[in-house]
């Protein structure tokens, strides 16, 4: 049901690609919702167990007030996942078992905006103060979730971020095109009404020492994301002009938000041969910001197989569909292949002959060995580039000053531990892409919630 602007318009801006749903498409949607016996878009879908039959029904006859009262009960940003969630709840709609499952997030969206826009989203600011003291270290849907529960609760909420702005990714990192930043101000206004503090441009644990935090707050709660990039390292790496994927739509996203007035010449794509190595989210983000600067051309490169166009066998329904996407950005133009894998970099140097640049990829299809990628003798090729960008996911949380100080340093697999405690001082707690691993923007919002009420519980207790 989803409909973008067309292609020719907004491949030369940053506003948002999809448009609003139209109310008469969405009745007909609407109509489709079975009120099913066992919703499983409710009870396996969302994570956050939003009531989707419930909300549907509402919506249907007319009843926004009630649609939105139900929405908000379980999910305190759906703006943010109207925008930019995959819609677990739609991969497990009865519905999607014959045909297209009913357009769940479109339908959010409705609700959400029409909420706002009828004034019927307010700040509610707690009758009384516990005396609780409670400081989020990360902005980001785990952090703002995490705020959020703890401030309904009648705790006195800090938030420490490192940016000069809050949002974590949904602000760095997705570009404006899929989720505009205003809907990121707009909430954060809201939880400052609410009694939020916000401190932007501190990093806890430096700027502001573990110590002095442990003094001022009675409870950490660290929501630090994944800081740790994964790099290839292949020869040539080293050239200019391959960058992290991440840091390329970050100076993107600071350029529109007006906090740097021009791209480093490094991460600007205009006239460039660009090559995106990774096959997700990420990477998908990374071609649609390409185009909008002005690339000659693009190829995205995934090292996994390409997977199906529908259900495998071994991925029945309800379980989320492991199948082929092709996002907004995609359909802007490019190459995408699958079974690549980069076995080096071609560079030369560069005009001033000071240092060497990229020019190609030395790729080669790999076959896969006991889970294991190998190159296959005799299938190399190269992919000329002028922009490379790394788009291969995270390996963890960073280990700074303040999960050294708190014992909370990540684990093998990256993650920080759920909780630990300052010496001497607070309880440090963990959640978010910090605890999970990478993930989705409604795991982080369900993982800040879940830990607020952790903290709830434990501080009554104790
Ligand atoms: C490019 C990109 C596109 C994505 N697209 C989607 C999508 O379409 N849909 C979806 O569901 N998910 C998407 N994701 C994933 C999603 O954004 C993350 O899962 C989610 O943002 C994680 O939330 P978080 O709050 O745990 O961490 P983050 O959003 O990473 O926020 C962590 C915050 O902590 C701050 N911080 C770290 N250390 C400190 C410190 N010492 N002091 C102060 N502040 C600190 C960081 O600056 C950051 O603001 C995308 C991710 C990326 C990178």
């Amino acid at each position: 049901m989803s409909s973008y602007r067309p292609i020719l318009e907004r491949v030369y801006d940053f506003k948002p690609v999809e448009l609003p749903p139209l109310r008469q498409e969405l009745e007909r949607e609407l109509r489709r919702c079975q009120d099913c016996g066992v919703p499983f878009c409710h009870a396996s879908g969302c994570p956050l167990l939003n009531a989707v039959p419930e909300i549907n029904a509402a919506a249907l006859s007319g009843r926004l007030r009630t649609a939105l009262g139900v929405l908000l009960a379980t999910s305190p940003f759906p703006e943010f996942t109207a925008r930019v969630c995959p819609a677990l709840c739609e991969g497990s709609c009865v519905q999607g078992l014959h045909t297209a499952p009913v357009p769940c997030r479109q339908i959010e969206y409705a609700v959400i905006e029409g909420g706002f826009a009828a004034g019927l989203v307010h700040a509610h600011i707690p009758a009384q103060r516990t005396g609780l003291r409670a400081a989020v270290v990360g902005s980001g849907p785990a952090g703002l979730a995490a705020a959020w529960r703890l401030n309904r609760a009648g705790a006195a909420v800090t938030v420490y971020e490192k940016n000069a702005r809050p949002g974590g990714f949904l602000r760095y990192g997705i570009p404006d095109f899929k989720l505009e930043k205003s809907v990121i101000d707009r909430r954060v206004r809201l939880l400052q009404e609410e009694g939020i503090v916000f401190e932007c441009g501190v990093e806890a644990g430096a700027d502001i020492s573990s110590r002095l935090l442990g003094e001022r707050h009675d409870v950490l709660i660290l929501a630090v994301g994944t800081g740790k990039k994964r790099d290839l390292s292949v020869p040539g790496r080293d050239a200019a002009g391959i960058h992290f994927a991440v840091d390329y739509l970050t100076a993107q996203n600071k350029l529109n938000g007006g906090e740097i007035a021009g791209l480093p010449a490094d991460c600007d794509a205009a006239g460039k041969r660009v090559l995106v190595i990774g096959g997700g989210d990420t990477g998908s983000d990374c071609v649609g910001t390409a185009w909008r600067q002005g690339a000659l051309s693009v190829c995205q490169t995934e090292i996994m197989p390409k997977p199906p166009e529908g259900r495998a066998p071994g991925n029945p329904w309800p379980q989320w569909p492991r199948i082929l996407r092709t996002s907004s950005s995609h359909e802007e133009g490019g190459e995408r292949r699958w079974n690549i894998g980069t076995l080096s970099f071609a560079t030369a140097p560069d005009e001033a002959g000071r240092r060497e640049r990229v020019s190609a990829a030395n790729c080669a299809e790999v076959s896969w060995e006991s889970g294991s990628p190998v190159p296959v003798p005799g299938t190399e090729f190269s992919l000329p580039a002028d922009l490379v960008l790394l788009a291969m996911g995270f390996t963890g949380a960073e280990d700074g000053a303040l999960t050294q100080a708190s014992g909370c340093a990540p684990d093998r697999s990256g993650r920080l531990p759920r909780a630990c405690a300052l010496p001497g001082g607070p309880k440090v707690y963990a959640c978010g892409d910090a605890a999970l691993g990478p993930s989705l923007v409604v795991r982080a919002i369900d993982d800040g919630l879940r830990t607020a009420e952790r903290v709830l519980s434990e501080a009554n207790a104790g």
